[in-house]
């Protein structure tokens, strides 16, 4: 009984792969989702599961591996990015996505049977359709490729120690939906007719009576394109692109250098004409505002990292002392770290300590970035603090007399001679200075 269990089992897992996920979930949208979600689920999705960008090896390098993303079951990228291309074009066409309301995948399957043998979609033709270049990603195929694009982003400090995630925004060129990239509202496109398509022509220009030069340049007729458009696409005006908004979220990792580069493959403007090229992020550190914003919240205010000062994988902060403190010791501060922890410090009682010394806490830095890579706890560099010693430059009357008593009473007993200490050869008149 359990062997027929068994084979029953085995019989139908791959009933269970074959029988096609619903469209709608595939794209992850709603029943009644208008063209223009439909085609966004599209772009997010064929972009997500294209097979170049998801090779079957994983790659070594740290930080190429974010950018791949967990396959659902068996599913390998390839055919889930087939999918949703059959799905995308099921739906979009108003009379297919009325028989598959209704009638679901069997209605659609007979009502291809019903217009005979048609074309099968190349699922990397309607890639190419939205993204442009030939729907695919190779980089050894010399296929063109856009140029890249740079943006810097300004993370604050407590943002590179915690780690997190930021986005943003950029303008960047899409690929006109409207036209599906052609410029041409009715998807009439023609050959140059001044320069036969080649983009390119020669000019003669007279130099002096009966002497001509010929230059080739770029047709004017068609902009170089080699293409007219005689109803140009009201959406793009004939560009065949439109700038539009896009958001990106950025992985800041815990220690990340500053100046750090995080690409996104293939996200820099699109053009029906090539690839996309990159977008490169690079991280900056940003400037922190003293008690501006988040004045509400005491903890950002106080963590936002206004007084630390990153200099690689070591943090630097300084601390001031008074006179009292620095020179009789019994003192104690909590530094509030950039994570709300508090590192303390502090001398005993009868602990000097020096203007401008330096301390260094061990441990107590930057987070050293991806040191936890083979599964180590994270290493941390060091906190440096400065202290600084500030004398008071207005004292009580008694105060000072009090002290000025002290002073004789003990420099007359204990004086040090600052300069026989130095080491200096007596030359002058006996020097009046001395340590108390
Ligand atoms: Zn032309
Ligand atoms: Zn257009």
């Amino acid at each position: 009984m359990l062997f027929f269990s068994f084979i029953l089992l085995l019989c139908t897992l791959p009933l269970l792969a074959l029988c096609a996920e619903d469209y709608y979930k595939l794209l992850g949208v709603d029943r009644d989702a208008s063209d223009r979600e439909l085609r966004k689920a599209y772009r997010k999705l064929s972009k997500q599961y294209h097979p170049d960008k998801n090779p079957q090896a994983t790659p070594s390098h740290p930080t190429l591996r974010r950018f791949l993303i967990p396959l659902r079951d068996n599913d390998t990228a390839q055919e889930r990015f087939v999918a949703i291309a059959e799905a995308y074009e099921a739906l979009i066409e108003p009379e297919t996505r009325k028989i598959y309301d209704q009638y679901g995948h069997d209605g659609l399957t007979k009502h291809k049977q019903g217009r005979g043998p048609g074309h099968a979609h190349d699922p990397f033709d309607l890639f190419s359709r939205f993204f442009g270049g030939s729907g695919h990603f190779g980089h050894h195929s010399g296929e063109r490729r856009g140029p890249n694009m740079e943006v810097r982003l300004a993370v604050p400090l407590r943002e590179f120690y915690n780690g997190g995630e930021t986005t943003f925004t950029i303008e960047k060129d899409h690929i006109c939906e409207a036209c599906e990239g052609s410029g041409s509202e009715d998807g009439q496109v023609d050959v140059c007719d001044v320069c036969g398509g080649r983009g390119m022509r020669i000019q003669k220009h007279m130099l002096a009576p009966g002497i001509f030069q010929q230059v080739q340049g770029t047709c004017d007729a068609c902009g170089g394109k080699g293409k007219t458009v005689r109803h140009k696409c009201k959406v793009c005006g004939g560009a065949r692109v439109v700038k539009e908004p896009e958001s990106f979220t950025v992985h800041v990792e815990r220690g990340m250098p500053k100046g750090a580069r995080v690409s996104f493959e293939n996200e820099a403007d699109e053009n029906p004409d090539w690839v996309a090229g990159d977008l490169v992020v690079q991280l900056v550190e940003k400037e922190p505002i003293l008690g501006a914003d988040g004045a509400e919240d005491e903890h950002i205010t106080r963590t936002d990292g206004t007084f630390f000062r990153r200099k690689g994988k070591d943090l630097f902060w300084r601390e001031v002392l008074s006179l009292r403190e620095a020179w009789m010791g019994d003192w104690a501060r909590n530094v509030t770290h950039l994570d709300g922890h508090v590192v303390r410090l502090g001398r005993p009682r009868g602990s000097v300590v020096q203007p401008g010394a330096v301390e260094v806490v061990e441990g107590q830095g930057m987070p050293i970035w991806q040191s936890d890579a083979e599964g180590d706890p994270l290493a941390f560099g060091n906190l440096v603090v400065e202290y600084v010693v500030v004398l008071p430059d207005m004292m009580d009357k008694a105060m000072e007399g009090d002290f000025w008593s002290t002073w004789e009473k003990w420099r007359a007993k204990v004086g040090v001679d600052l300069f026989q200490d130095s080491g200096r050869p007596v030359i002058v008149e006996a020097n009046t200075h001395d340590e108390l």
